[in-house]
């Protein structure tokens, strides 16, 4: 017998999200979160599908201590890490730099490599090469998958992906647009094929993944083309805390007449920026509360965060020349019927509608927004980035003989 089962690990700097997945049916046996990593006030969540969720708090000083707490919880339910039924443990890894296409099996050099690329992921890698590093001391002897959030953007073409400046000194420092959010890219694009009734080579996608984070993606016949992130996540859409595009010469502004520092800026940029530095909030539902009550601060930054996400579907429906779907995505994507209408108002001339009574049903899965006759469909595909990179984990060590 070979295991089925396949543990999702979501290492952040101070906390680690796991979901146990059987990719037999496609259930997850155990969910979970270990949060304040290292903080005073650390809490252990976890939730077992047949049984009470529980809940611990006590000091969990690093990533050892949150995996093992993980794993005292998993194995409580007859799900520990030594089940002959785990096949894998699935890693989430934001930065694969140009290297790594497709989900790797680890091993010191994959690792290493993972490490070269912290100076272009700071804030990411590190944490995640962690999580590795504990997932394989605890079983060493399991295969550890790493699944980049980067790898699906890595099909952009060069003139997509390279920045217009002097090539020598981009080489030299790596500096090109990467992509995130890709493994919700990819699987959006793919659900959302599917709920057309089409293969994936056949469909062109333009993918609205609007969560705290933002991205766009174009996916011509199921390859990304272009998307909005680039050498890190602060290019592109409005976001709940980055400001997204700016005239890089602000920066240069900030410095020479501001008088801030280059992390002082970073700051601004990345946690001060985007809904919360336009109104002071950045839930989507808090600021569509205040619009509704006629707030004008709230108003206008719905109004910015609308104009870049349409701006973008304009670059996007050029970009691919034929669209047949326009997919939109997590927190907000997912959930906010006002960001949706408001997103693809007026663009009838391009075929982009949306039926206000298909768009107001709130409802679990992926579904059709789009009145009946549009030429291009509009869908609500709600993300997974655990099942998918569950799927690609057990499709790597299945076919490549590694499984246990
Ligand atoms: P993250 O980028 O942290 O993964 P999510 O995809 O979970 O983010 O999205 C979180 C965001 O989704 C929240 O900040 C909020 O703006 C938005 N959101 C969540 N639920 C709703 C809702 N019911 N209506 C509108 N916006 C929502």
């Amino acid at each position: 017998m070979t295991g089925t089962r396949v543990l999702v690990l979501n290492s952040g700097s101070s906390s680690v999200k796991y979901q146990l997945l059987d990719m037999r049916d496609g259930s997850r046996p155990a969910v979970g979160l270990v949060e304040r990593i290292g903080e005073s006030g650390s809490r252990l969540q976890h939730s077992p599908a047949h049984g009470e969720s529980r809940e611990r708090n006590g000091s969990v000083p690093d990533h050892d201590a949150a995996l093992k707490a993980m794993a005292a919880e998993l194995d409580r339910d007859g799900l520990g890490l030594d089940s002959p039924e785990l096949a894998a443990i699935g890693h989430r890894v934001v930065h694969g730099g140009l290297r790594f296409t497709e989900p790797t099996v680890v091993d010191d050099a994959v690792l290493a490599e993972i490490e070269r690329l912290i100076p272009v992921a700071p804030l990411h890698n590190p944490a995640n090469l962690t999580g590795i590093r504990t997932a394989r001391a605890l079983r060493p002897d399991l295969p550890q998958v790493a699944v980049f959030d980067t790898a699906f953007h890595t099909t952009m073409p060069e003139s997509a992906a390279r920045y217009a400046i002097d090539v020598e000194t981009a080489d030299a420092h790596r500096i090109r647009r990467y992509g995130f959010h890709g493994t919700s890219h990819a699987y959006v694009s793919r659900e959302t094929a599917r709920l057309l009734g089409r293969a994936p080579e056949d469909v062109n996608v333009i993918v609205l993944h609007l969560g705290n984070g933002a991205s766009a993606s174009a996916v011509r016949g199921g390859r990304c083309v272009d998307t909005s992130m680039g050498l890190t996540p602060l290019e592109g859409l409005v976001m709940g805390t980055r400001s997204g595009d700016t005239d890089p010469a602000v920066i240069f502004h900030l410095m020479r007449v501001g008088g801030m520092s280059a992390d002082e800026i970073d700051t601004l940029l990345n946690k001060r920026s985007g809904l919360i530095g336009l109104c002071g909030d950045n839930d989507m539902r808090e600021i569509r509360r205040r619009v509704d009550a006629g707030d004008e601060r709230a108003a206008l930054a719905f109004d910015i965060y609308i104009h870049r996400l349409k701006k973008y579907i304009g670059a996007y429906y050029a970009v691919l020349g034929r669209v047949d779907a326009v997919a939109f995505t997590a927190g907000v994507g997912e959930n906010s019927a006002p960001v949706r209408e408001a997103a693809l108002a007026g663009l009838e001339g391009l075929g982009l509608a949306v039926d206000g009574g298909l768009n107001a049903v709130r409802g679990d899965g992926a579904r059709l927004i789009s009145p009946a006759d549009a030429r291009v469909a509009v869908a609500v595909v709600p993300t997974d980035e655990e099942m998918e990179i569950a799927t690609q984990t057990y499709a790597l060590v299945k076919d490549s003989g590694n499984l246990t």
